[in-house]
């Protein structure tokens, strides 16, 4: 017998804002754009915040998937995309909660760092409207992303929210987990949820932010240990997203208490400061693109990880700058696999040679020629694929990536992975799908700043982290910042 019910739904995006790529709703529809039993379709048996809620449901709790829609990291997500999206949920809460059995409960999967054409706090908003939606009673959890940008108002509309513990991100399930557990301990009495939210002066390069290693270890070991505290629930420390220029851009800390303001004031306040102190170590040098190539093709062993870090796609990076693959070739580096350049009409002229030809292509470039420019260059076409492969690492296991159509292009000793799609080749599957193993290349080439690692490290003989522009770049003064609050670290003498 069901007892509960509960709507759950995942608007998540990483806005970028300095990217010219709009993000609407054909770029959701790339990614994740699922409406009512689809949701639980596409969600059941992943890695994922929305597998997590369906296993956490269990047979006592009725679910009501509304929309689950995530798209790669982009610039401002379009008011139209974002209505349509925001609106599906609401309409599912108001038919859920006129409905005579009712509703008990709304869980969500959101980022943090969504930025609309007309809303900075994409993610405030979308927690504001459902509480006005639900009303003051029925419980609203969340899990968000690591680098959630968090503002006041998400933290008065939710009950409970949930920030990743890991970075690379695998544990939106287990978080999702843990949120859902939330809600049980709040219809049992069990939860009086009180949060606190520390907001420091400090809006660090994503660059140093592994759970692994680096400043973040201390940090969440500090949050592990309060965690232990008898009154504490859960203890978020968000490193938040540089690219976003809104006011609460930056790294903040959120404690989760049953009814016990004045411990998760505390627990906050003493974490932010020591986030203040060790603040520099979130800084990190990066090598030229011409010294990291000398240093990879001097190693005696690879494979050797070159990471575009400026352009990754996971950080609203366009995917097509060029520098890294101009130098490879300038430097005749040799057995090198380079994923990717997003150029789709670099792939209708590879489609339209066919496997095994020669091709004439105006490689990448396009979107911003301060990152490079198009390459002009003779390759050949060493096979064609839909695109399609589903990711075997840790993150985002069992999950579908559709690179668009995509075509190997060999040019010299690299071979270039062109797609239409902009994905960020987190999964070594990326380059197995088209043909190309990773273990057996010299060099390496991804487009990411540091989920690759959760999949690629376990074979890497070394990760270089390479100085190229693009709209990911670690350098923040090279963006134009308008509506984040300052004074701030590291943009100001702090
Ligand atoms: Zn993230």
């Amino acid at each position: 017998m069901l007892s509960k019910r509960v709507v759950i739904g995942m608007i998540s995006h990483e806005t970028n804002s300095f990217s010219p790529i709009l993000t609407d709703l054909d770029r959701f529809a790339q990614r994740s754009l699922a409406y009512g039993p689809d949701v639980i379709t596409q969600g059941s048996g992943t890695n994922t915040g929305i597998g997590g809620y369906i296993a956490a449901a269990g047979s006592d709790v009725q679910l009501i998937p509304s929309v689950a829609a995530a798209a790669v990291p982009s610039g401002l997500v379009t008011t139209e995309a974002y209505e349509t999206i925001l609106g599906t949920l609401l309409e599912t809460l108001e038919a859920a909660r006129k409905a005579p059995e009712g509703l008990d409960g709304v869980a969500l999967c959101l980022h943090g760092a969504m930025v609309v054409q007309h809303v900075d706090d994409g993610e405030g908003d979308i927690l504001r409207r459902t509480r006005e939606c639900v009303g003051p009673d029925i419980p609203i959890v969340a899990t968000l992303d690591l680098h959630a940008n968090m503002t006041p108002t998400m933290v008065e509309a939710a009950d409970a929210l949930f920030g990743y513990d890991t970075n690379p991100h695998v544990d939106g399930y287990a978080r999702a987990l843990e949120a859902f557990d939330a809600l049980r301990d709040i219809w049992a009495g069990t939860l009086r949820p009180r949060m606190h939210l520390e907001s420091v002066r400090m809006m660090p390069p994503t660059i140093n932010m592994r759970t692994a290693e680096g400043p973040m270890v201390e940090l969440f070991e500090r949050a592990r240990y309060h965690e232990e505290k008898a009154t504490v629930r859960n203890v978020s420390i968000f490193g938040g997203f540089p690219y976003t220029d809104v006011e609460f851009a930056g790294l903040s800390v959120l404690t989760l208490t049953h009814d016990d303001r004045d411990r998760a004031e505390r627990i906050g306040r003493s974490i932010a400061e020591r986030a203040w102190e060790i603040r520099h170590q979130f800084l990190k040098a990066l090598r030229t693109p011409e010294d990291a190539i000398d240093a990879a093709m001097r190693a005696e062993r690879g494979p050797i990880i070159l990471a575009d870090v400026a352009d990754n796609m996971g950080g609203g990076g366009s995917g097509d700058t060029t520098v890294l693959l101009r130098a490879l070739l300038d430097a005749g580096a040799e057995d090198v696999g380079f994923a990717l350049i997003v150029d789709p009409e670099a792939v209708a002229a590879c489609v339209a040679a066919g496997p095994g030809s020669g091709v004439r292509l105006s490689l990448g470039g396009k979107i911003a020629e301060a990152h490079g420019g198009p390459i002009d260059c003779e390759g050949v076409v060493r096979a064609l694929t839909d695109g399609r492969f589903v990711n075997k690492g840790p993150m985002g296991t069992g999950v579908t990536t559709t690179l668009g159509r995509t075509a190997r292009v060999q040019i010299g000793s690299v071979e270039v992975i062109v797609t239409e799609n902009r994905t960020a080749p987190n999964d070594p599957e990326v380059f197995r799908h088209c043909g190309i193993e990773p273990t057996d290349k010299h060099i390496l080439v991804v487009k990411s700043r540091g989920h690759f690692r959760a999949a690629y490290e376990p074979f890497a003989a070394d990760i270089i982290e390479v100085d190229c522009p693009g709209f990911a770049s670690p350098n923040l003064e090279h963006f134009d910042y308008k509506k984040l609050r300052r004074p701030i670290f590291p943009l100001d003498a702090l």
